[in-house]
C-alpha cells in the first residue's frame, strides 16, 4: 500500500475545515489543517503537502501572498473563494493557483478539482498525446479534432484555443493566458475574441440538443475550462 497523499487545508471557518478533513480523510487522503497564515507556513515546512485547499480570507495574513510561496514549496493551489470574488480568483490564478472552487461549495467538485490539481503536478507539461472529453479527441500532435470519430475542421483559432484548454483539461484557463497564447502579446484585454472562438467551438463540437455546454464551460469573469 502506498502512504496516503498528505494535503493542507487553510482555512480560518472552523466547521468548514471540519468538513474538509472529513471529506480529504474519507476519499483516502491525509488532510492537515491550518487556521493562519503562520499556520499554513509551519505545516508547508513540516508535512510537504501535495496540495493545499486555501482560504484567501485569513486573520493574519491575505491568502493570495501564501500561493506562491505554496507553489514555490511544489504543492497544487486550489483557492477556495467566495462567489463573487471574481478579481481575486483571477489574482490567484495570475500567482501560479491551480483552481478554485466556490464558497458554499459542493464537495465532489472539491475532490475533482484536486484529482485535477495534482495529476497536473504529476505530469506538468506532458499533455501532449490524446485528450478525450465526452465523443471529441483532440490530437494535439497531429493537430486533428474528432467528434464520434469524424474529423472536424476548426478555423485556426478555434483549434489553438481548444488545444490550450486541452493541455490544461479539466483546469481553467484565464482570459488572459487565453489571449496571450492564442493570439499574442498586447491582445490580453479582447476578451471578445474568446466569445466569438468559444461560439465556433461549440457550434461545431457540442450537442446542441442538450443546450447546456458539455465541452467547454465558461467561468464567468475569470476563463474557460474544457470538461472530462
Ligand atoms: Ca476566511
Amino acid at each position: 500500500m502506498t502512504d496516503p497523499v498528505p494535503l493542507l487545508i487553510v482555512e480560518d471557518d472552523a466547521p468548514i475545515r471540519a468538513l474538509l478533513v472529513s471529506a480529504l480523510a474519507a476519499a483516502g487522503y491525509q488532510p492537515f489543517e491550518a487556521a493562519t497564515a503562520r499556520e499554513a507556513l509551519a505545516a508547508l515546512a513540516e508535512v510537504g503537502p501535495q496540495a493545499v485547499l486555501l482560504d484567501l480570507g485569513l486573520p493574519d495574513r491575505d491568502g493570495l501572498e501564501l500561493v506562491p510561496l505554496l507553489r514555490g514549496a511544489g504543492a497544487a493551489v486550489v483557492i477556495l473563494s467566495a462567489r463573487d470574488a471574481t478579481a481575486e480568483k483571477v489574482a490567484a490564478l495570475d500567482l501560479g493557483a491551480d483552481d478554485y472552487v466556490t464558497k458554499p461549495f459542493d464537495l465532489d467538485e472539491v475532490l475533482a478539482r484536486l484529482r485535477t490539481a495534482l495529476r497536473h503536478r504529476a505530469a506538468p507539461g506532458a499533455v501532449t498525446g490524446n485528450v478525450r472529453a465526452g465523443g471529441v479527441e483532440i490530437d494535439l500532435l497531429a493537430r486533428i479534432v474528432r467528434r464520434d470519430g469524424h474529423e472536424v475542421h476548426l478555423a485556426p483559432r478555434e483549434y489553438a484555443m481548444l488545444a490550450e484548454l486541452a493541455v490544461h483539461a479539466g483546469k481553467v484557463v484565464t482570459h488572459a493566458h487565453l489571449l496571450r497564447t492564442v493570439w499574442g502579446p498586447g491582445h490580453e484585454e479582447d476578451v471578445e475574441y474568446l466569445r466569438v472562438a468559444a461560439r465556433g467551438i461549440r457550434r461545431k463540437l457540442e450537442d446542441g440538443a442538450s443546450g447546456a455546454p458539455s465541452l467547454i464551460r465558461n467561468e464567468p469573469g475569470v476563463g474557460y475550462r474544457l470538461v472530462v
